[in-house]
């Protein structure tokens, strides 16, 4: 489903040969979730080349094709060869990542979309199929996990893993007070995450709805200021930086839209000894970690519930629509094929 521009309707293309490169991967999209970045740029908040295949939250899939350096290999059981095999669900990133610092490598993997037809048509999720290109991350999946749970792991779970994972380089959260802002998806995973590494939470957001559905992951109330406070809403920075204990960390997550520019009181900063640190995108390895983590003790949480309503991949711009609304379910999710 090809995106012309805001203010169109999506246009269906047919692809009717797709030449995959040494490396490449073609994977069959089971369900892939609208993400508030899709949102943000049908309603021309946010700067796109088009002709685009939105969408890049998606899995499982199956995957056809060659696959190297996968991040999933250590989740294949033994007798499957470390590359993967045809057939293996997977989740993905959408572009190459690079090891190491992901911000070397700025917008890779998430929002940041190919026009159509720049590197091959298949580069969105709201398709029948995906074309990843060599280095891209890709983490086979158990089978058992429904696909609500696992599409939003690319873009929303593992950011949210690499949002606690920075936080927990300062210090253990086990015993830690952990505020989150923001009770989207990236915030109640981020509040499982730590309340999982034993860190108390408690989770902020004007919406009453959801801060009761954050009680589900995990969100409590803390009787002191917190040790870390992870900004995943871009509208609270202000009192994140005001409200962390002394010593503490501050990590911004939620600032990936335009926003009026923050004023920094640099002398509590200092005075205070905070650190503040940035986190976009995320690794191969977080991506991994963070779907392993929804196999395992993230199973306690419902995830699969914030998929509220899945629709056909042919009805994209009322779904996009759905999305937008006030009230609309954390994530609308697409079916191919229906
Ligand atoms: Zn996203």
């Amino acid at each position: 489903m090809v995106w012309i521009g805001e203010g169109h309707p999506h246009e269906t293309i047919a692809v009717p040969g797709v030449a995959l490169a040494d490396g490449d991967v073609l994977v069959a999209v089971e369900m892939s979730t609208i993400c508030g970045s899709d949102v943000h740029t049908v309603q021309g908040r946010r700067h796109a080349p088009t002709p685009l295949v939105l969408g890049h939250e998606r899995g499982p899939g199956d995957r056809h094709g060659r696959c190297g350096g996968d991040d999933g290999r250590r989740y294949l059981p033994a007798h499957r060869r470390p590359g993967g095999v045809v057939g293996d669900g997977v989740v993905c990133a959408l572009r190459p990542l690079h090891a190491g610092n992901a911000a070397e490598v700025p917008h890779a993997g998430q929002v940041r979309h190919d026009r159509v037809g720049a590197h091959g048509d298949l580069t969105g999720a709201f398709a029948s199929h995906v074309q990843l290109r060599e280095g891209t991350a890709i983490v086979r999946v158990p089978e058992a996990l429904p696909a609500s749970v696992l599409a939003p792991a690319s873009c929303a779970t593992a950011t949210a893993w690499a949002a606690v994972a920075r936080a927990a380089r300062d210090r253990d959260l086990d015993g830690a007070a952990v505020r989150v802002h923001g009770a989207g998806l990236v915030g109640l995973s981020a509040a499982a995450i730590a309340a999982e590494q034993g860190a108390t939470v408690e989770v902020l957001d004007p919406n009453v709805d959801r801060r009761a559905f954050a009680g589900l992951f995990g969100a409590t109330a803390l009787d002191r200021d917190p040790d870390v406070v992870i900004e995943a809403s871009g509208h609270a920075v202000r009192q994140a930086l005001d409200g962390v204990a002394v010593g503490g960390t501050v990590v911004l997550v939620g600032s990936v839209f335009p926003a009026e520019p923050v004023p920094l009181d640099a002398e509590s900063i200092v005075r205070r000894l905070v650190t503040v640190a940035g986190i976009h995108n995320y690794t191969g390895t977080d991506l991994a970690e963070a779907v392993a983590f929804l196999a395992g003790r993230g199973r306690a949480y419902p995830f699969g519930d914030a998929v509220g309503a899945v629709r056909s991949l042919l009805d994209v711009d009322a779904a996009l629509v759905e999305a937008a609304a006030p009230g609309a379910p954390l994530r609308v999710g697409l079916v191919p094929g229906h």
